[in-house]
């Protein structure tokens, strides 16, 4: 049985692997958990994202995601504007959570395939949450190299990008102060997406690693 491990320890390797998306998401720490250890160039990356609002003033956060690549979401069980089953490609400038009035929760698996070379644009925005004027945005690579995917665990570059532009917003209240209205939109509720989560055990795991690697060796 191949692990992610072993895969990413043989660079030949790109053998088949299947997930339950259910299994997954529950036990996943963050949105847009990659469900492969598949993230190089030319790979096809499914990611796991279970979200969810009380409809009772839950500040779930928004932002404008601009991507190179088209993202191809399904369903796997929701309510709300996204349907069980649904399956839908999103404007490559496209929002993402927003609060609601209305509960609602959804599993989505979010697709996309990374270039096979160059750099891979990819944009995280935040908008004043009274005038929707832009506040931030942050542009990052999208892109991992075949190389880099499969040795050390890097991050996702999408969670990283994401994480690297919430956390400037949050520390900088200049940066959430709207030059249209003056209203200082609140922090980003990084809990819920867990990105932080997923960037620190991504250390800890690549450290963990490189350890055993060189304990191996010696
Ligand atoms: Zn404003």
């Amino acid at each position: 049985m191949s692990t992610a491990a072993d895969v990413r320890l043989d660079p030949a390797a790109k053998v088949p692997m299947k997930v339950n998306a259910f299994e997954a998401a529950r036990q996943g720490n963050t949105q847009l958990l990659p469900l492969f250890p598949y993230q190089g160039a030319g790979d096809i990356v499914p990611c796991v994202a279970a979200l969810a609002s009380d409809g009772k003033g839950m500040h779930i956060g928004y932002f404008v995601h601009t991507n190179a690549v088209d993202e191809v979401g399904v369903s796997f069980g929701s309510t709300g504007r996204i349907r069980s089953g649904d399956v839908f490609v999103g404007h490559k400038s496209h929002g993402v959570g927003g609060d609601s009035d209305q509960a609602f929760f959804a599993v989505l698996v979010i697709t996309q395939r990374q270039f096979e070379s160059g750099d891979q644009p990819e944009g995280v925005t935040f908008q004043c949450e009274k005038c929707a004027t832009e506040l931030f945005r942050y542009d990052f690579d999208g892109g991992l190299s075949d190389e880099e995917s499969r040795g050390d665990l890097l991050p996702l570059p999408s969670l990283k990008g994401s994480n690297d532009a919430a956390m400037m917003l949050n520390t900088d209240e200049a940066k959430r102060t709207c030059k249209s209205c003056g209203h200082v939109t609140q922090p980003f509720p990084l809990h819920i997406w867990g990105w932080g989560h997923y960037m620190r055990r991504t250390g800890i795991t690549s450290n963990a690693r490189r350890a055993l690697v060189e304990a191996a060796q010696s």
